[in-house]
């Protein structure tokens, strides 16, 4: 179906493994939308680059929104073709495993209502359309090529993403994580955490004098929670034109240690731990290459700079008292 301006545009990946039924799961969209007095428009994709090409097309041809239906790595994946400042606001039916976007900014957890809640901030009866930052990473890809990657939620380097490689990288711990779910994470952390050293990198915030540490885990927040357990960034919002970095120094036991606290958003503060606000990061590897995620894919990549992309992104905020957006 062509997608036509005013659209409300749903990624649906028919392979995802959801508990509905992609024909179900469309028909729920199609009734929220029609109820809202708008058109919907379902795209089909089975891979990341599918839907951003989808949500490249989506802004192109004036859709209103464009709705990621999975986990925040469907969000993530419609972010990569939204231009920076595109009028076509991003919205999440939450089916993933964890749905940290749709945890930190409170929409409904049921496919139907948060669509419902989303189409009134659009029109503005419930809410509103936000324009938040969004972080962009620079990389440089295997090849030598260089590349960026935006994130709506976070980046980080060190234990946090050793846990979801160890993940992707291990048939039994998978299955754990079809068990359990988010804990799975936290098990395969304890698990990646035994024995393991530091990482050394070098790191300057705004152009300040580099500073060379070894780390266990340094997060990159736009948003304030690691899943929907650990609330590493609590001073973070999506509106204040600057990224919250958490820096855990020593081995990554240490960071392991501490994330008690940061289960209820108290962060230790002392030698060792640093937690400031910045607009640009540039990162030099001084040994091994640490495992990286961005919004929870780990990529082959190496990392050089982060920046803020400051209000680039509209997104679909029925309760905008949450306190990530600044309310
Ligand atoms: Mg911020």
């Amino acid at each position: 179906m062509q997608i036509q301006p005013g659209d409300i545009v749903f990624v649906i990946n028919p392979n995802s493994g959801n508990a509905l039924h992609p024909r179900q799961l469309t028909a729920m969209c199609r009734a929220g939308t029609e109820q809202a007095g708008r058109r919907a428009s379902v795209v089909e994709t089975r891979n990341p680059a599918e839907a951003a090409a989808a949500a490249l097309a989506a802004h192109e041809a004036g859709a209103a929104a464009m709705f990621g239906c999975g986990g925040d790595g469907t969000l993530s994946s419609i972010l990569q073709g939204l231009p920076v400042g595109s009028q076509t606001a991003l919205g999440a039916v939450p089916l993933g495993t964890a749905n940290v976007w749709a945890y930190e900014t409170h929409l409904p957890m049921t496919p139907l209502a948060a669509v419902t809640a989303q189409l009134a901030a659009l029109d503005g009866t419930q809410g509103e359309a936000m324009w938040i930052d969004s972080g962009r990473v620079w990389l440089t890809r295997a090849d030598g090529s260089i590349a960026s990657q935006r994130f709506l939620l976070m980046a980080s380097w060190g234990l946090d993403a050793a846990a979801v490689n160890g993940i992707a990288g291990s048939e039994r711990r998978r299955r754990i994580k079809r068990v359990l779910g988010e804990p799975a994470y936290f098990l395969s952390a304890v698990q990646e955490a035994i024995g393991r050293r530091p990482w050394s990198i070098s790191y300057s915030l705004d152009g300040q004098p580099p500073r060379a540490v070894d780390v266990g885990l340094m997060t990159i927040g736009n948003t304030r929670m690691l899943g929907t357990w650990l609330e590493v960034n609590p001073q973070a919002t999506v509106v204040d034109g600057e990224l919250d970095l958490l820096l855990f120094e020593g081995a990554p036991w240490r960071s392991l240690a501490l994330s008690p606290f940061a289960r209820h958003g108290w962060l230790p503060h002392g030698p060792g731990v640093s937690n400031v606000k910045f607009r640009r990061l540039e990162v030099t590897l001084l040994g091994e290459t640490p495992p990286m995620q961005i919004d929870g894919e780990i990529g082959p990549h190496t990392a050089y700079a982060i920046d803020v992309e400051p209000r680039a992104l509209r997104v679909l905020c029925p309760n905008p008292s949450a306190s990530v957006l600044g309310g």
